[in-house]
């Protein structure tokens, strides 16, 4: 049992594994099985396509995303779900393109998940209009903040370290310059405390697979400010973003308000999972949880440190810094996680060398990141991590 939360029931955790990769791939939350087993025999088996209407799942990327909202201070009708974080990188920086005409960067960080990098360049190229891609060391953000910049793109908590950034007071910063801030939030729904509506963010997008536990391959969100999204002509003209999609008019028309950010057919099946991993944050105040993963990250990371001296934080240490995943610098991380698989704790490598664990208080408590945090020191002090079968990485880290 979680010492806060009567949640961990809720969740399938394997016989004889620690999990501390949430942060990755949350893990299945029981009534996902059910709610996904009655959609495809009740609603896609018997009802087939009469289902889009009497099962509601032409309505379900607003509304499910409506209750997603609360976990990230969205007020009603603001967030639609669809298509792949990727996807919504790209819609949202394309969108602050087109408000901000004119100014030629896009600004972000150099610690910020590669995707986002690569959309956004791509999308500068494609614009064609001398739009370029800056990044600088996270840290320096604050100063490259000038009125050349259309788009200020940031991962508000680092994929690597946990490094997070004050979402605040950064997007009053931007406005100041009249900037449109992107805020990606896969490292942050369902981990930390987010107020987008209160931090007067733009844009914001995130996916559902990670603290969210919604399951591989669950549709992402987008969130665009109530009073910006009516000016928004959106650069991927589904035609599930139509104001009218079964006029099957020649022309594309944007939908009314945040429904001009759908593009094409939902992820049916994942939406089922998604409602059912929402039901486990039913009750649940953001707040708490996060006030519990910093209480079991500290006790983490001051029991990793004593026993293994090789290991360098590599999180901030000032916990309002720190998102919910803590990491270690280590030059033979990757077969240190592979070792630490093996006895049964799972985490993951991220390269160059960094060893990251995700602390998710829905389903980890204090017994879990002292076995968690013993079992990395005998791996480390036997030296587990230099077998010969870690030497050549898997597909996937
Ligand atoms: C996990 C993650 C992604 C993944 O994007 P997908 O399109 O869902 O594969 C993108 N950006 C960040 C910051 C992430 O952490």
């Amino acid at each position: 049992m979680s010492g806060h939360f009567n949640t961990r029931e809720l969740f399938h955790l394997p016989n004889n594994i620690t999990y501390l990769d949430g942060n990755s791939l949350g893990p299945l939350p029981k009534k996902a099985l059910q709610g996904v087993e009655k959609r495809m025999r009740e609603e896609w088996g018997e009802m087939l396509i009469t289902a889009w209407n009497k099962a509601g799942w032409m309505g379900e990327p607003v509304t499910l995303a409506n209750r997603l909202g609360r976990l990230i201070g969205a007020r009603t009708d603001t967030t639609v779900l669809g298509d792949t974080l990727s996807i919504k990188v790209f819609q949202a920086v394309s969108a602050g393109l087109h408000l901000n005409k004119g100014r030629k960067k896009i600004l972000s960080d150099t610690g910020n998940f590669p995707t986002d990098l690569y959309m956004a360049d791509g999308l500068a190229k494609l614009s064609g209009q001398g739009q370029h891609l800056v990044t600088v060391e996270p840290q320096e953000v604050e100063n490259a903040l000038d009125e050349d910049v259309a788009v200020l793109m940031l991962t508000h908590v680092d994929y690597r370290t946990g490094r997070m950034h004050d979402m605040a007071d950064l997007t009053e910063k931007a406005h100041e310059k009249g900037i449109i801030t992107v805020w990606d939030l896969a490292h942050s729904a369902g981990a930390v405390e987010v107020d987008l509506s209160g931090c007067n963010a733009d844009f914001a997008v995130g996916c559902t697979y990670k603290f969210l536990n919604a399951g591989p391959g669950a549709p992402a969100f987008i969130y665009v400010r109530p009073d910006l999204v009516s000016k928004i002509e959106p650069a991927l003209c589904g035609w599930l973003g139509h104001a009218a999609p079964f006029e099957f008019e020649p022309q594309y028309r944007p939908g009314l308000d945040i429904e001009r950010m759908r593009v094409g057919t939902p992820s049916v099946l994942q939406m089922a999972s998604l409602s059912a991993a929402l039901d486990a944050f039913d009750g649940i105040e953001m707040k708490d949880v996060r006030a519990r993963a910093i209480e079991l990250g500290g006790l983490f990371i001051d029991l990793v440190e004593r026993d293994n001296p090789d290991l360098k934080l590599a999180s901030p240490r000032d916990t309002h810094k720190r998102g919910s995943q803590v990491s270690f610098h280590f030059e033979h991380g990757y077969g240190a996680i592979q070792a630490l698989i093996e006895r049964g704790v799972i985490g993951d490598f991220r390269a160059p060398d960094i060893m990251r664990f995700g602390i998710t208080p829905l389903y980890l408590d204090e017994v879990d990141i002292e076995h968690a945090a013993s079992q990395i020191t005998a791996v480390m002090s036997t030296q587990e991590w230099a077998d010969a079968r870690w030497q050549h990485r898997a597909r996937v880290t």
